[in-house]
């Protein structure tokens, strides 16, 4: 009887002693999933970071044939250089916060935004049509253009921004569609900045003339 009762005794006390160790694992695991979350963001802007977006790019990788189409968007700001030298670097931490935000606010199920580093953001988008991805482009580089940002009492700084555009292609791998959209964005910027460049011209033309 003695050795029975201490048997209970025991098995209760190991019993309580797992559910301490399991509550401290859900802990553990709830804190590893938001470490895990913060070095896919990047701090400044609260975009995805490099990392965040590599994570994004494996879910893309390869292309399914059977998928709608797929779009990247890599995204430049104009003469930041200048912003930075006549504005000062803080002021200029500031924009790109500004406009990491309206690139959050375009963020979607299927519409993916990140900072590729420096002033350079890329956006990924889904299952979408062509129409649909000429829009959210002309969206974004509108919104830049006419965000607000106030430097003081006196002055309104303008910032403007390029974008290449490439569309997903069953024979290229999504490095390859990377690729072709910076090709995309020289391009504008030797257009003249503040505009929309497409990888495949004959799909630029199109959409331009409607
Ligand atoms: P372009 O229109 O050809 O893109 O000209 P640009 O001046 O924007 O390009 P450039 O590559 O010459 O300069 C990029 C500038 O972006 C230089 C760098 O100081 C600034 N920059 C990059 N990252 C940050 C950042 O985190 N904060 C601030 N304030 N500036 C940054
Ligand atoms: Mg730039
Ligand atoms: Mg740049």
């Amino acid at each position: 009887k003695k050795e029975n009762n201490e048997f209970k005794t025991l098995t209760s006390k190991l019993k309580r002693e797992i559910e301490q160790v399991n509550d401290e694992l859900d802990k553990i695991k709830k804190v590893n999933v938001t470490l895990t979350q913060e070095t896919l963001v990047d701090e400044l802007t609260k975009l995805y970071n490099r990392r965040g977006i590599e994570q994004m790019f494996n879910t893309l990788s390869p292309f399914d044939t059977t998928d709608q189409m797929c779009a990247i968007f890599v995204l430049d700001i104009d003469n930041f250089k200048l912003y930075n030298d006549y504005w000062g670097h803080l002021q200029g931490d500031e924009c790109l916060k500004i406009i990491s935000q309206a690139l959050i606010e375009l963020q979607s199920k299927n519409i993916f935004a990140g900072r590729y580093g420096g002033e350079e953001f890329l956006m990924i988008l889904k299952d979408i049509d062509a129409d649909a991805v000429y829009a959210i482009a002309e969206r974004c580089r509108q919104a830049i253009y006419e965000l607000e940002h106030r430097i003081d009492d006196l002055y309104m700084a303008e910032v403007s921004a390029s974008i290449g555009v490439a569309f997903s292609q069953t024979d290229l791998s999504v490095m390859q569609v990377l690729q072709a959209a910076d090709e995309a964005l020289y391009q504008a910027k030797s257009e003249g900045r503040n505009r929309i460049c497409f990888a495949e011209p004959r799909l630029q033309s199109q959409l331009i003339s409607v």
